[in-house]
């Protein structure tokens, strides 16, 4: 099934974590990734796809994008 999940640029995002106030089944959160705060999708089964996270971000870090729900094809890739 695709479903459409958050892609988050870590080149972009700031770790404010605004992000992760907004989404409704609490699956994002704040991880420290090279030495830099940032936001991670901790359970790509349980984001519904709504885009509140994307649409809050203050800084166009997160794009949503259609996928098969393969967790590695979720991760934040560098330099994306
Ligand atoms: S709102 Fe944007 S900049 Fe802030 S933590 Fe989330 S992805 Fe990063
Ligand atoms: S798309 Fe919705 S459910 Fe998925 S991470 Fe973003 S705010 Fe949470």
């Amino acid at each position: 099934m695709l479903v459409a999940l958050p892609r988050i640029d870590p080149a972009r995002c700031t770790g404010c974590g605004w992000c992760i106030a907004v989404c409704p089944p609490h699956v994002l959160s704040l991880q420290v990734v090279d030495w830099k705060k940032r936001s991670v999708l901790d359970d790509p089964g349980g984001c519904t796809g709504c885009a509140k996270c994307a649409v809050r971000c203050p800084f166009g870090a997160i794009r949503m994008a259609k996928t098969t729900g393969a967790p590695a094809s979720v991760r934040p890739v560098q330099g994306a």
